[in-house]
């Protein structure tokens, strides 16, 4: 192994002095830069951010690729911007409709943009009024669930069991305070194909392929850094949700990103990934796809599909409690093919 030279260490060291985005720590992401101008805001177990944000400096202008499940959290990361010197935030994309991606935008001033596509900002216009109002009725049981879970535990902390109600009491705490604090903010630009938003330092490219893992996805490529935020077609280590999908279209989705060149994946769900994360992805609806028809071929009741287990594969997989909402999903998709 060569040695580094002594500039080159010197170098090396300032350059971690000044590296400014080390500073940002926070109790619900974990920051982290991939390239010069370039972060992602990794979801922490026992915080708010719930999912995964990206944020881009083409050195003209800033662009944040979702905007968090809560508006605190969304506050939280524009004033741990303000200290990176990045060039003003213009830009705020929604990759789809999920509340976890979009409740942080009204965080944003507005004179910044929130990008989706069409389809995705008549889901949200739609839903979310419906979406706030279940959660109201609905979250507050589920959060004493997790309450009493959390202050009763006496297990081993580092154990998944105490790990999951980690994960969930912020989620459903979240959820329980949405009525009062989420201001829906409506997307007002659309990208429903392909649009540049390039800067001196970078190509920056908005891509949508229509539906896959919702109605309508977007996503955000970085051709010159070879780095993709996927929003929710790729989930890592995470069992993806399924049901306001389309699994073939799904499919198609996972092959485009696949054909770009890609180094570096910051997926909607769990950590900073390679290209693997796409067959791993693509593996798993395929698996779901088979495990379905089996169900259908054997003539297994849907009501039965609630209760069989999370194959071995996946057994370690988050949020393991998809995994037969998905199957179910797969299996209605199967079932009329079947009986025609
Ligand atoms: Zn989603």
């Amino acid at each position: 192994m060569r040695s580094i030279p002594t500039l080159m260490l010197l170098l090396i060291l300032i350059g971690c002095k000044v590296d400014r985005s080390a500073r940002i720590s926070s109790d619900n992401f974990t920051f982290i830069e991939l390239s010069k101008g370039v972060y992602s805001c990794i979801h922490k177990f026992g915080g708010k951010a719930i999912c995964n944000v990206g944020i881009v400096d083409n050195g003209n202008e800033t662009i944040i690729f979702d905007s968090f499940l809560s508006p605190d959290v969304a506050r939280e990361l524009l004033t741990a911007l303000s200290e990176l010197n990045l060039s003003p935030v213009k830009y705020v994309v929604n990759s789809h409709f999920h509340n976890d991606h979009i409740r942080g935008n009204q965080a944003f001033a507005k004179e910044v943009k929130i990008i989706s596509t069409s389809r995705t900002k008549k889901l949200i216009e739609e839903e979310e009024p419906l979406q706030i109002a279940y959660e109201k009725e609905n979250a507050p049981a589920r959060l004493a669930v997790y309450d009493s879970l959390y202050l009763s535990f006496e297990g081993d902390k580092q154990s998944r069991e105490y790990q999951q109600i980690l994960m969930w009491r912020p989620y459903y705490e979240t959820l329980s305070n949405s009525y009062k604090d989420v201001r829906t903010r409506i997307p007002d630009m659309f990208v429903d194909s392909l649009q540049n938003f390039d800067g001196p330092d970078r190509r920056v490219q908005l891509i949508s392929k229509g539906q896959g893992h919702t109605y309508s996805d977007l996503i955000l490529y970085l051709p010159d850094d070879e780095i993709v935020f996927s929003g929710d077609l790729i989930f890592n280590n995470c069992h993806p949700y399924v049901a306001h999908g389309n699994i073939a279209s799904w499919k198609i989705w996972l092959d485009f990103i696949s054909s770009l060149e890609v180094s570096n994946i910051m997926p909607g769900h769990g950590q900073i990934g390679t290209q693997e994360l796409i067959l791993e992805m693509k593996n798993y609806l395929l698996d779901l796809e088979i495990s379905a028809q089996q169900l259908v071929d054997q003539n297994i009741d849907i009501e039965e599909l609630q209760s069989i287990d999370v194959p071995e594969k996946y057994k370690n997989w988050w949020f393991d409690r998809f995994y037969a909402y998905n199957l179910s999903f797969a299996y209605e998709s199967l079932k009329p093919n079947q009986e025609e």
